[in-house]
């Protein structure tokens, strides 16, 4: 069996030797009940995992001997961001739950025409970016990544597009008849920097669907049947990743 995962703040972790956390100590005594001596993996949230030994020391907290240090752990070759529309009273937990699983690493929620979410409610959501990353956290550790996606505080479409990435490689998805699909568009060789945009559920304008592909966004249908937009999101990044390799 692969040793079980634990997550360290990188100012616990020195060379040879890592300070758990209280939660994850517990974790691990209390909860699997390891043994001093048992193999683990300690991951940094940054993309680094440390394998070791476990170091029980009257009980807690516990201290893991490092071993082996592993770059990229779990992670996947290209970068990639879910941009998402939010929409009123819907939780981007589930968003960033399944998209932390595929390998998202990075997510932007988005406030649109259509999201009915003013900017205020927004930044009320923003408050709520501590349980969203806490909710990465998660996700990360059981899927066995090594790096906490980023979750950056909801915008407005027109300040994210004005902000976008150019060099990364990008497509907003928008249920059309006779539009493109993903197979159409996507290269042979897909880049290192990828970036998916979904609206909320009342979906796109035309407008900012034209915004959109005026900053380089290819347009692109998921046929016929149209997906709740916590779905879209996990759905498309789980077909792109599908397309670099990265589910084999
Ligand atoms: N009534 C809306 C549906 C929005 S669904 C509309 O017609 O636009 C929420 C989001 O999920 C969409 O904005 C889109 O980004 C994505 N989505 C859902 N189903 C899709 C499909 N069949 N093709 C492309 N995108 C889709």
């Amino acid at each position: 069996m692969e040793p079980p995962i634990f997550f360290a703040p990188p100012e616990n972790i020195q060379a040879d030797q890592i300070h758990l956390p209280a939660a994850e100590s517990h974790h691990a005594c209390d909860v699997l009940r390891l043994r001093s001596g048992a193999l683990v993996i300690v991951v940094d949230g940054l993309g680094t995992a440390y394998r070791g030994e476990l170091v029980i020391e009257s009980k807690k907290p516990s201290i893991v001997n490092v071993h082996a240090q592993i770059r990229n752990f779990g992670e996947p070759n290209c970068r990639l961001t879910l941009a998402a529309g939010l929409s009123a009273g819907f939780k981007f937990d589930e968003v960033v739950d399944k998209g932390t699983q595929i390998g998202v690493s990075r997510f932007v929620p988005v406030v649109t025409e259509r999201s009915k979410v003013k900017m205020e409610d927004a930044r009320r959501i923003a408050l709520k970016t501590a349980r969203l990353e806490k909710v990465a956290l998660a996700a990360m550790k059981q899927c066995r990544r090594s790096l906490r996606p980023e979750i950056v505080a909801p915008m407005a479409i027109a300040q994210y597009l004005h902000l976008i990435d150019r060099d990364s490689f990008k497509l907003v998805f928008h249920p059309s008849n006779g539009a493109r699909s993903l197979a159409d568009v996507l290269p042979p060789e897909l880049p290192k920097r990828i970036t998916l945009l979904v609206g909320p559920e009342a979906g796109f304008t035309s407008d900012e669907l034209s915004q959109a592909t005026a900053k380089g966004f290819t347009s692109v249908s998921l046929g016929p049947r149209i997906l709740r937009t916590e779905t879209a999101g996990p759905v498309v990044c789980a077909l792109v990743m599908e397309r670099l390799g990265e589910l084999r």
